[in-house]
């Protein structure tokens, strides 16, 4: 942990983090006591008061330094992401690349944090300024584990924000070499603070607080309303990137080819444990044997292991929770009347691998139709027309992300404004970049991150009128 410009090691309880690509205990984790997160308030509080008055090219500098830092330090940085998480080292450069991009954008979009002045006939005027919100609580996820820390920290501190972040448990290095980044690059010790801890604990500690004045979670929709439902008692602003269940609507115009690639490989990344994986897929009647045929065989010929191995094209899931978690979804699926069209099952001796995974026309009773999967797992069905695919794609309560791949620009535009979701991709699953922003509707959450929206998620609005 990273209390108060110091680095502690030493805890009364401690949580062992596991290699999951075989098991080994990587080492002992301290988690936070009230007493830590307490201190941690205090220097939030103290941080606050310093950052939000140093001049803005004081904290772009910090950013650039750090997004630099990331670059340089690359290999170590994916290399224990990898370790800890089991994504490829492939996946866990890329993530650091789009931290350091992050960084680098928020460094600049700081500087365009503009007010407005409205003149009035009778000389007077209003000044309508936007102020750092105050200290952030932050809870990032194991399943990013640099470009989640990343997400929760480049905005808040660009904005003169000071930030208590939690990352996971599980992912506890990758997170504090972000952090060691931003020290090195000579951002102050009071604004940033990093604890891990027991989650729920933390959570309620940090948002029971008068001193933290923000929220942001990124994880399930059980936990983000639970979140929520605390913040509300001293009404701190909240962004929550939940949960998802994303639809994939095949048109029968698709470029078939390049579409079985896409979405093969999308899925693939990090075992399908991410929020916008693509996992509801409806096939256009014309197209749907082909389809599916050529997409079970390209997804089932995809590479398993280690992720430190160049030749890997997924890793394991990152725990024994997601391994149980996908088994018990599939064989409810299964007893439910869905065919298994490949996968089904965990792989290899050690670690937590399982096979990707096709399972075709599962009825709407089964579990894995509403509850996101989290792992490499895809659902098939079928349609006919522009309508049902848009009802059937939108009949969940989430709304994250969707897709759709076709050829014909019309259809494009008219998928695009019916899908009811936070960011769509038309033939492609990339949504994620540092100036667009990235976020959910409906029960998958609200407020954005990245792009100038996760800037203005930091601030707040003062307006002052003078006669
Ligand atoms: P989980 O719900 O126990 O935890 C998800 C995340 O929330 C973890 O990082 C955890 O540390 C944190 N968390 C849990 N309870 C908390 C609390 N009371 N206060 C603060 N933080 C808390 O589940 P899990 O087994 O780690 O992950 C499985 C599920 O979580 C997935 O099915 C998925 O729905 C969701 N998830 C979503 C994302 C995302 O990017 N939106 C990322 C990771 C996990």
């Amino acid at each position: 942990m990273y209390v108060a410009g110091e680095w502690i090691q030493q805890s009364t309880r401690t949580h062992c983090v596991i290699n999951p690509a075989n098991g080994d205990t990587l080492g002992e984790l301290p988690l936070a006591e009230a007493a830590d997160l307490d201190r941690a308030l205090d220097a939030a509080e103290r941080g606050f008061r310093q950052w939000r008055k140093t001049p803005v090219g004081e904290r772009a500098h910090v950013l650039h330094e750090a997004a630099r830092l990331l670059r340089e330090r690359i290999d170590q940085i994916a290399t224990l992401a990898t370790l800890e998480e089991g994504k490829t080292l492939a996946e866990t450069r890329i993530e650091t690349l789009a931290c350091a991009n992050l960084f680098d954008f928020y460094a600049e979009e700081a500087k365009r944090n503009y007010g407005r002045v409205l003149v009035r006939p009778s000389g007077t005027r209003s000044l309508v300024m936007h102020e750092p919100v105050g200290p952030v609580a932050a809870f990032a996820p194991w399943n990013f584990p640099i470009h989640n820390p990343g997400r929760k920290l480049g905005a808040p501190i660009a904005a003169g924000c000071s930030v208590i972040l939690k990352p996971a448990e599980e992912t506890p290095a990758s997170a504090m070499a972000v952090v060691q980044t931003l020290i090195d690059a000579g951002c102050p010790g009071d604004v940033v603070q990093l604890v891990f801890g027991v989650p729920d604990e933390v959570s309620r500690h940090l948002l029971a607080s008068p001193i933290i004045r923000k929220v942001s979670f990124t994880g399930s929709t059980a936990v983000g309303k639970h979140l929520v439902k605390l913040a509300a008692d001293t009404m701190k602003r909240t962004t929550m990137e939940l949960g998802g269940h994303a639809p994939v609507i095949i048109f029968d115009d698709c470029d078939l080819e390049r579409t079985v690639e896409t979405l093969a490989i999308g899925k693939s990344r990090n075992a399908g444990q991410v929020c916008v994986s693509p996992t509801r897929f409806y096939v256009q009647d014309a197209i749907h044997d082909r389809f599916i045929d050529a997409f079970t065989k390209r997804f089932s010929a995809l590479r398993l292991g280690s992720g430190l191995e160049p030749s890997t094209e997924m890793g394991p899931l990152a725990n024994d929770r997601r391994l149980n978690a996908v088994s018990t979804l599939v064989s409810d699926a299964v007893q439910s009347g869905a065919t298994l069209l490949c996968g089904g099952e965990a792989s290899g001796e050690q670690g937590f691998f399982w096979r990707p995974t096709v399972l075709a026309d599962a009825p709407l009773s089964a579990r894995v139709m509403h509850e996101e999967p989290f792992g490499p797992i895809v659902v098939t069905s079928r349609f006919s027309d522009f309508d049902e695919a848009i009802e059937k794609a939108n009949r969940l309560p989430y709304g994250l992300a969707a897709f759709a791949f076709t050829e014909n620009a019309r259809q494009a535009n008219l998928v695009g404004d019916a899908l009811e979701a936070g960011m769509v991709g038309i033939n492609t699953t990339g949504l994620a970049a540092a100036d667009a922003p990235f976020g959910g509707v409906k029960e998958s959450g609200h407020g954005a991150e990245d792009g100038p929206e996760g800037l203005a998620a930091c601030l707040v609005t003062k307006t002052i009128h003078q006669i």
